[in-house]
């Protein structure tokens, strides 16, 4: 672990012949993210944030840019010991939202000038490919909104059915690529299954993104590190990186939240390496720390999502706590954060907000 501040100290040399290197595009070892995910003096850290930030701007500019989610079912026919919306979680109600408040949230979407929906949902047995699709084209069709999909792990053909219908983006997060970690949490869900989805999302032509979450049980430095290397080679477009929150109606209760602080590294180190990716500010760090959340955005995030889920709905999708039981109208939260974005120096990104290709 790297101490002390002393310019002179070898360990700190060593920090920031790292971080130069990967600020000018060379390849970063396991061992190198390693060190840099071990680093706890405060100039360390600033030299590790201020060289994301850097890269940041060059890679993708000042702009901010928006998706709105709508979490537009918590039916889940999966397990993961992790969140609360699983499906032997029966402490909460299940909604489906009538396919007219999802287009009335969409529409909303776009009065409030941002250009991208997400739909975000359970594995939820009874959306079927033609109801999904349905849905999917009358979205596009009535919005022209660019349309991501989170809805798990499906077949190629309700895949390329999806993007056939105006799908234009998928999140999928690996959620870590540890296998024995995968194993403990993931019960009946192998995780060839989670990376053949990805592969397939990316041969469709979407645009993909992909994730973690940090600490959660039994999972370390090199883990972290393992899962940053994946991201890279895994050339993915969006980077979902935020903390573990600790469910109490799950079987990991007693386990500790994630550390802010350990996310803010790795959404650092995802920037250095990946350079033109999109990497949200999540809403799952806001729900630990808002101070962390803005953070993000000064250390290389460059995405954030508001919740367009209407309240009824969006306090029952309850994934982890924190989460739902935020009560802020979406206007106000987009007023406010108008205002925080003009704080730091930037601006909302008013263009589709595909990656960058080239670094300009
Ligand atoms: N069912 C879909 C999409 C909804 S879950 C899927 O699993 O892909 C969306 C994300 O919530 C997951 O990718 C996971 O990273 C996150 N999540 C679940 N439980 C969580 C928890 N307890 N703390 C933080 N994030 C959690
Ligand atoms: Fe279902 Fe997604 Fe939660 Fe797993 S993480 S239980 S798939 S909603």
């Amino acid at each position: 672990m790297v101490k002390g501040t002393s310019i002179s100290d070898p360990g700190r040399m060593r920090i920031n012949d790292i971080i130069n290197s990967a600020s000018q595009g060379k390849d970063l070892t396991k061992e190198d993210i390693v060190q840099l995910l071990l680093i706890s003096g405060r100039n360390d850290l600033d030299a590790l944030f201020s060289a994301a930030d850097d890269v940041r701007k060059i890679a993708v500019g000042d702009e901010i840019y928006l998706r709105g989610i709508i979490e537009f079912s918590n039916f889940c026919s999966r397990n993961c010991l992790y969140c609360g919306l699983r499906r032997d979680n029966h402490a909460i109600t299940r909604y489906r939202m009538p396919e007219k408040d999802i287009l009335l949230s969409a529409h909303y979407i776009r009065k409030l000038k941002v250009s991208t929906v997400v739909l975000q949902s359970g594995e939820d047995e009874s959306l079927n490919r033609d109801s999904l699709c349905r849905l999917i084209s009358r979205i596009k069709d009535e919005t022209g909104l660019i349309i991501t999909l989170s809805v798990g792990e499906r077949s190629f053909e309700d895949y390329r059915a999806f993007r056939e219908a105006g799908a234009d983006r998928y999140l999928l997060k690996h959620e870590t690529s540890s296998a024995a970690i995968q194993k403990r949490l993931r019960p009946g869900a192998p995780f060839e299954n989670r990376l053949k989805c990805l592969y397939w999302l990316k041969d469709l032509g979407y645009e993909v993104g992909t994730g973690i979450m940090v600490g959660l049980p039994l999972q370390n430095v090199g883990m972290l590190a393992d899962d940053i290397l994946f991201m890279q080679k895994m050339d993915a477009d969006m980077l979902g990186i935020g903390p573990f929150i600790t469910h109490s109606q799950t079987p990991l209760a007693n386990c500790p939240n994630g550390d802010p602080d350990m996310v803010l590294k790795v959404i650092a180190i995802a920037r250095l390496v990946t350079k033109t990716t999109n990497i949200p500010a999540t809403t799952a760090l806001g729900s630990l720390s808002r101070d962390a959340r803005l953070k993000a955005l000064s250390c290389g995030a460059n995405v954030i999502m508001p919740d367009f889920t209407p309240l009824q709905y969006k306090r029952l999708y309850d994934i982890y706590p924190g989460k739902s039981d935020d009560n802020t109208d979406v206007e106000t939260f987009m007023i406010n954060l108008h205002a925080q974005i003009t704080k730091l120096g930037r601006i909302i990104g008013q263009g589709s907000g595909y990656r960058k290709q080239e670094i300009k």
